[in-house]
Order: C-alpha cells, then sequence, then structure tokens
C-alpha cells in the first residue's frame, strides 16, 4: 500500500554514516530534509552533512528510541547493521525501508541465494555450510570454488578460493568453522550491476545497467552502458524488479551479476542500498541513487534515470595517497572539464579503503574509459 508523503523539512534517519551515507546526507538536505544519522564512529563522513549525529552502537535503545521519536523515516547505509534494530524502529512506528526482513536476507549469503532461487533466478552452484560435517560430501559440483563467509563479507574479505576438497576444509577450519557457502568458481565473461528503485506503491525504475571491473576483490571501475547485448541489459533488469518485487521491497536495491559464456546471466548478489557501482548516477543521470533512496523513504515517485551521457566511475582507494599521508596529484583531474571529483572526508588514507571517487562523462563509453585511465596515470 502506498504510504503519505513525506515532505521536507521532515526528519530522515539513517543507520550508518560511511560514503553512501554521506552521499544520502548530501541529496536529502539538498531536498530540504533534516537528516540524523547513527554511527558509532564520530568521524563518520556522513558526520559533515547531518543535522544531527548520534555517536552510539547500531543497537543502543537510547539512540533507536530518538530516531524513533524524531525521524519521519529511517533507512540503511549497509546490510551488516542488526536487522532487529530496524525491526524495532518499525515496531515502534517509524516507516522504515527496506525493511529488517529484506536486510536479514540480504547480510546472510545462504538465506540470500536461498530466496534468489526461491524467486525462480539463476545462481552459481553453492553449497551452505553450518559445521565442518556439511564438508563431508561430494564437493566435486563447487570445485574449483569460492569459501566465502555466510556473514559480514565486503571488497572480498571473508573469502578464500580452494582447488581440492582439502582446501575446502582447511579453509573453513581458518575460518573457525563459522557458517559458510562454498560456492563454483564460474568463468566470468563481464560482471555487471542492476539497482532498482521500488516504491510502496509498487512504482519501479532501474538505472541504467553497469559494467564492472574489480581488483583484489574490490570494485575498480564501472562502464555505463555495460557493453552487453541490448536482450541481455533487458534481460538483467527485468531479473532484478522480479527479485525487487517477490522481497516486496522498498527502496534503492543493488543486484550484482555474472555474465556467462552465451550471455547466461547468475546473480551474485544483492545489497539493500545505494552500491559503490551508482556512483555514476551522481552525474549521469537527472536523478541519483541516492535522491531514489529519499524518494522511495518519502513515498514520492522515483525520479528520471535514463543516461545523460556514457560515464566512466573510478573508485579512489587509501592506495593512491602517498605514504606520507599527502594527497594524490589532482591537476590533471580537475583541470578536464568532463569529469567530477567525489572525496568522502575521510581521514586515513589506508592501503584498501575507498576514499572517493570520479566519473568521467563522454560520447562514447570507449572515450571516457581511455581519459579514467589516463587521468588515473597521473595521480
Ligand atoms: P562486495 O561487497 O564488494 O560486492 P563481496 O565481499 O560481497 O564484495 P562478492 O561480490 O561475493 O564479494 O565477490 C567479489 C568478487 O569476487 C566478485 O565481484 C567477482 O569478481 C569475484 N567472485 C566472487 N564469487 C565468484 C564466483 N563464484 N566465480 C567467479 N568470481 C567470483
Ligand atoms: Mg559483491
Amino acid at each position: 500500500m502506498a504510504g503519505k508523503p513525506i515532505l521536507p523539512p521532515a526528519m530522515l534517519g539513517i543507520l550508518g554514516g560511511g560514503q553512501l551515507g554521506r552521499m544520502f546526507a548530501t541529496a536529502a538536505k539538498t531536498m530540504g530534509y533534516r537528516v540524523t544519522v547513527l554511527d558509532p564512529d564520530a568521524h563518520a563522513p556522513a558526520a559533515d552533512f547531518a543535522d544531527v549525529h548520534l555517536v552510539k552502537p547500531y543497537t543502543d535503545p537510547e539512540a533507536l528510541a530518538e530516531l524513533a521519536r524524531t525521524c519521519a523515516a529511517v533507512t540503511t547505509e549497509f546490510e551488516n547493521v542488526n536487522a532487529d534494530s530496524m525491526r524495532w524502529l518499525a515496531s515502534h512506528g517509524v516507516p522504515v525501508s527496506p525493511s529488517g526482513d529484506c536486510v536479514a536476507i540480504a547480510q546472510d549469503r545462504v538465506a540470500e541465494k536461498n530466496f534468489i532461487r526461491n524467486a525462480g533466478l539463476a545462481t552459481a552452484p553453492f553449497l551452505a555450510i553450518n559445521n565442518a560435517g556439511d564438508l563431508n560430501v561430494d564437493l566435486t559440483p563447487y570445485l574449483p570454488g569460492i569459501l566465502k563467509t555466510a556473514r559480514l563479507g565486503y571488497d572480498g574479505k571473508g573469502q578464500t578460493r580452494v582447488q581440492t576438497a582439502e582446501d575446502a576444509r582447511a579453509a573453513h577450519a581458518d575460518l573457525k568453522h563459522q557458517p559458510c557457502v562454498l560456492e563454483k568458481m564460474m568463468p566470468l565473461e563481464l560482471e555487471v550491476s542492476v539497482i532498482v528503485t521500488r516504491t510502496s506503491a509498487n512504482e519501479i525504475a532501474c538505472f541504467p545497467v553497469a559494467e564492472n571491473e574489480h581488483a583484489n576483490g574490490i570494485l575498480d571501475v564501472s562502464i555505463v552502458p555495460a557493453r552487453i547485448k541490448p536482450a541481455v541489459t533487458d534481460r538483467a533488469r527485468q531479473m532484478a524488479i522480479t527479485l525487487a518485487q517477490k522481497l516486496n521491497y522498498v527502496g534503492v536495491l543493488a543486484v550484482e551479476f555474472f555474465v556467462l559464456e552465451g550471455d547466461e546471466l547468475v546473480i551474485n548478489e544483492m545489497a539493500p542500498r545505494p552500491h559503490n557501482s551508482g556512483h555514476y548516477t551522481l552525474d549521469a543521470t537527472l536523478t541519483s541513487q541516492f535522491e531514489q533512496q529519499v524518494r522511495a523513504m518519502c513515498h514520492l515517485y522515483p525520479g528520471k534515470t535514463d543516461l545523460l551521457r556514457p560515464t566512466v566511475m573510478v573508485n579512489l582507494l587509501g592506495d593512491v595517497w602517498k605514504d606520507d599521508g599527502g594527497e594524490p596529484n589532482w591537476d590533471v583531474l580537475l583541470t578536464a572539464p568532463n569529469v567530477k571529483l567525489h572525496l568522502y572526508g575521510k581521514r586515513d588514507a589506508r592501503v584498501g579503503r575507498k576514499m572517493g571517487h570520479y566519473n568521467v562523462l563522454a560520447a562514447t563509453a570507449d572515450d571516457a574509459l581511455e581519459q579514467a585511465q589516463a587521468i588515473k596515470d597521473t595521480l
């Protein structure tokens, strides 16, 4: 059922104050809303843009009570937040989107993959592992594979590549026998993602499909539009929409796909929030994924999502900062009139840490890619 529109200057709450929370806050503030961020880190990137920053754990009863008392609606910037905190808020009269139930599915790889399968959509072959005994079966359908922790994985963390059954058992022991999935290593032609917005009135808007390149398990570059056939684009978008509908999802949902030989699509995973591969929407579509998050939680119509220009997004990791903490050389990047820099205001530039990104808008995706690479070489 559609909810009543929540209008500015209502207070919107978000669980988590990382870069996704920061970009959510800027979108909300631009539209005239006020923002409360719950994040235990006093220097959380979103704090710069928050009207109120509750520096408390995500399960803190007083902080949750304050969100319930002061916010017209609450959302989240990550799936590793306690789903029970979201359910508690919902049961205390605050509209919460996405629901705690959707977040609970997305935060557990086993629940997530089972849900995707039950929705009639494809995943890679996988085995759910609850204890060491679950690995005492014929593992050949899943080898060579990747052992992934069921919970709390991100940016390739908590993953081990395994060749043999012995490898798999040893890797599971290294992970202290915690719940995992063993997933077959797929021959990837490409990786793509779709970000879909669904409102409580079942209005749906899909962003253009992004093609994603990873380095060391971390997203490196997104190329939009993805260099796949139009029919494959349509199929990926339809699969993401089906998933959002089966979840009865409200908010912004990111769906990551593997493209296999013969244009076969399997779903890798989903994220119940805006996604790194959607950062191009900050500059390349009329509505950004963060504005869509605001719109969905406030029961407004989703905004337009057409691509204004082919765009390449490049992640800026701490690796490009100098060893002494000095800034990268921004000269070339900042003199290019078709390039947009986004920094997240993080203090410590550690290796592998997402510090910012830049978007290159050009006549073709290939032109954008070439320029994006040339800029990267100057940083
Ligand atoms: P993130 O949160 O950054 O999306 P994650 O830690 O949740 O990452 P996954 O998305 O599961 O990790 O995997 C990260 C990357 O590792 C994938 O994008 C893909 O490049 C590679 N990968 C993961 N699983 C497989 C697989 N079964 N076959 C081939 N490659 C894989
Ligand atoms: Mg992933």
